[in-house]
């Protein structure tokens, strides 16, 4: 049976049904030394989160009897795939466990940022009754841009289409089949996409391609009125990745009122510096990266990854394998 290393935490029953199937479980996190000095070399296998960065040398470091990773989670920028692929490990995720709680963060942003909920709150916490200012707009009627429309775009899609909204997405890779299937209407090029839309969500991978692709000339492009005549002002959301907006032209654009309100799970940098400066923007506000972070997707995320690691160590083929492409 198999010796798998859990360093980053894991769900309770995701745990148990490793155990179940006879396999030697550690628990543990690794400091980066540690892993530099081979702290794996004697595990078949080890599930990560996000904490772990297995880079190339630390990959390197712990060559021998390691088949596979698995990243309980989405988002494998942690993990070195080539270096993992050349070496004969496979690298697995769990993509689809943590795709509704995303969607509905996602709404919730959106939904409080249009009716300034967290400002709202900071007033009601110094005793004010601000009513007046308080006056927000319906997304009913408004334009919603989706950059990227996979798994989670698609959920955000249909719930705001639910809501009254127009959605509109710029995925260059996406079969224009599916955007026409889910009534959406897909752009060619993203600058149309934002000079068609107040409200755009962010749902790419990071990568060279869309890193900064949501920059100060870009927001300079969204209209700040629906098609239905309202001035709504531009709203931006980030759930994706830290990275893909540009903060220092996101907090100029807040400064210049060029975006009427913005809200990131996300940072280029997290976690976040004391005294930032968009953190503390009023017509701001964030959470700390809790996209996946619900009871219902951590369960999910535990057992799919569970199931994807065995599935690998079983010599069997996975359809989460993401780093085929240098797998000898
Ligand atoms: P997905 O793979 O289903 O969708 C990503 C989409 O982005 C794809 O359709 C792809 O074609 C598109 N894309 C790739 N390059 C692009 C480009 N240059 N321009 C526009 N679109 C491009 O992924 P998903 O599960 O929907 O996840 C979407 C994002 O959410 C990812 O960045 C993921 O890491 C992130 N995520 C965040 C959290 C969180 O905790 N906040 C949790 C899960 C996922």
């Amino acid at each position: 049976m198999a010796r798998i290393a859990i360093t980053d935490g894991m769900a309770n029953d995701a745990v148990r049904a490793l155990k179940k199937a006879g396999h030697k479980v550690i628990e543990q996190f690794f400091s980066e030394e540690e892993l530099l000095n081979g702290a794996l070399k004697d595990f078949d296998a080890v599930i990560v989160r996000s904490a772990t960065k297995l880079t190339q040398p630390i990959i390197e470091a712990n060559l021998g009897k390691m088949r596979v990773i698995g990243r309980a989670g989405v988002g494998v920028d942690n993990i070195n795939l080539e270096s993992a692929g050349k070496n004969g490990i496979t690298v697995v995720n769990a993509p689809r466990a943590s795709t509704q709680s995303v969607v509905e963060l996602t709404m919730a942003h959106l939904l409080s940022s249009v009716r300034h909920v967290p400002k709202s709150d900071r007033s009601m916490r110094q005793s004010k009754w601000e009513k007046k200012s308080l006056k927000g707009t319906e997304l009913s009627g408004k334009s919603l841009g989706l950059i990227g429309f996979g798994r989670i775009a698609q959920g955000v899609g249909k719930i705001a289409q639910v809501i009254g909204m127009t959605v509109h997405t710029y995925d260059p890779y996406l079969p224009p089949k599916i955007a026409k299937l889910q009534n959406t209407r897909l752009h060619k090029n993203v600058d149309t996409l934002f000079s068609s839309c107040t409200h755009i969500s962010v749902h790419c991978n990071l990568n060279e391609e869309t890193s900064h692709l949501v920059n100060l000339a870009r927001m300079k492009m969204m209209p700040g009125e629906s098609v239905n005549g309202v001035k709504c002002g531009n709203h931006i959301i980030n759930c994706a990745r830290g990275g893909i907006i540009n903060e220092d032209d996101l907090l100029t654009a807040l400064d210049e009122g060029i975006i009427a309100s913005a809200a990131l799970d996300v940072f280029e940098i997290e976690p976040v510096s004391k005294g930032n400066k968009l953190v503390q923007h009023p017509n701001f506000h964030s959470t700390p990266h809790i996209g996946a972070a619900t009871v219902e997707a951590q369960k999910r995320v535990g057992l799919d990854i569970v199931r994807n690691v065995m599935t690998v160590l079983a010599g069997k083929k996975s359809e989460f394998v993401v780093n085929k492409q240098y797998l000898k």
